[in-house]
């Protein structure tokens, strides 16, 4: 099965969870090829290249400086059939998965959106999507052809780089016109780091029960020292500790930091869906025989309310010395 990776750019740079589509793609088949699209693009694409793509198609045009729903999906469909791919795998970002749906809609050949898991069977995708709010964990096959599928961020390892020499094959845009004029994007001023792209997570969970709102601020607190993303367990989203956007789990973000600190949380299998391939997994729990434990490296049994703040000060002093 030939499979096309779209590479998503931002800026010209690759977002994240294209190279973990095309390590995806890299795990399903031996012929992988991959699509850049943006402007300035020429070192995504030797990445590509060096990440172990066979071929690299680029479209690199002012044209294409910002992601358009119509442009991109012309290019797509005309290096679909330069390719001869049997199937696109673009990641589950905002623009992948408008991008998927456009093309497989206007090929006929539907799409298998937000796939957890993804498997080749009889020359087809088998994809895992989790459905009723993660109640039930489908496989889904869909007839048409080319495959479409879109992997949900952090649900694979990235591809990783290799060094080999790049087959660069510049492509013109595709003669498509826009319906729509964007004029510029402007990422939102949050002030928080983005869960998905986080190196270091500290999570809260309903451990902190006794005091809720202290026991986020020394979560947050702990973050900070860190550099790190706030995380939650779906008991404290659901008991309005922290709001959804926060969650990790099975029907929160799926994560894959380098380093995961569990405050309070329990281990529940829906939440180990969601960061059990963190690199490095450290738990504070004061139950010693708490699941969490089974996948941490390292294990801290006592009050959170007592050992986050001293993690906060040990840390503080490391990283100021
Ligand atoms: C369909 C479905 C989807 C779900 N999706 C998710 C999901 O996406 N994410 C998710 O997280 N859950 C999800 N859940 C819920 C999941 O099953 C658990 O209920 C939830 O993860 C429990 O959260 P918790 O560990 O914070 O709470 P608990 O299980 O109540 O654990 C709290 C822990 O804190 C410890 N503790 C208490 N006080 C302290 C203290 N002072 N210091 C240190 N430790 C302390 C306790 O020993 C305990 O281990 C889902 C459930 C279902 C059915």
């Amino acid at each position: 099965m030939k499979i096309l990776v779209f590479i998503e750019t931002d800026g010209g740079a690759a977002v994240a969870g294209s190279w973990e589509a095309l390590g995806k793609a890299q795990a399903l088949s031996d012929d992988v090829e991959t699509l850049v699209i943006g402007e300035g693009v020429a070192d995504a694409a030797a990445e590509a290249g060096s990440r172990g793509a066979a071929k690299v198609y680029v479209i690199d045009d002012a044209s294409r400086a910002l992601f358009d729903i119509d442009l991109y999906a012309a290019d797509v469909k005309a290096v679909l059939a330069q390719s001869g791919a049997d199937a696109l795998l673009a990641s589950h970002t905002g623009n992948g998965r408008d991008l998927a749906a456009a093309v497989g809609y206007d090929l006929g050949s539907g799409l298998i959106a937000d796939c957890l898991d993804l498997s080749v069977d009889g020359g087809k995708f088998n994809g895992v999507r989790s459905l009723y709010s993660g109640n039930i964990l489908a496989t889904v096959t869909a007839e048409g052809f080319p495959q479409m599928a879109t992997l949900r961020p952090r649900a694979a390892s990235a591809a990783e780089a290799t060094g080999a020499p790049a087959d660069i094959v510049t492509v013109a845009p595709a003669d498509a016109t826009a319906r729509v004029e964007i004029q510029k994007v402007e990422p939102a001023e949050t002030g928080e780091i983005s869960l998905t792209d986080a190196n270091i997570i500290v999570s809260g969970g309903r451990g902190v029960a006794n005091d809720p709102k202290k026991g986020f601020e020394l979560v947050d607190e702990l973050a900070a020292t860190l550099a790190a993303a706030v995380g939650a367990s779906r008991a404290a989203v659901d008991a309005g500790f922290i709001p959804y956007k926060h969650q990790v789990g099975q029907t929160g973000k799926v994560v894959r930091p380098d380093l995961y600190i569990a405050c309070g949380i329990s281990g529940a299998v829906q939440h180990l869906a969601g960061m059990n391939s963190s690199k490095v997994i450290v738990a504070i729990n004061k139950d010693s025989e708490a699941p969490i434990f089974s996948v941490a490296n390292y294990g801290i049994v006592g009050d959170l309310f007592e050992i986050v703040p001293a993690l906060n000060e040990a840390a503080k002093g490391k990283l100021t010395n």
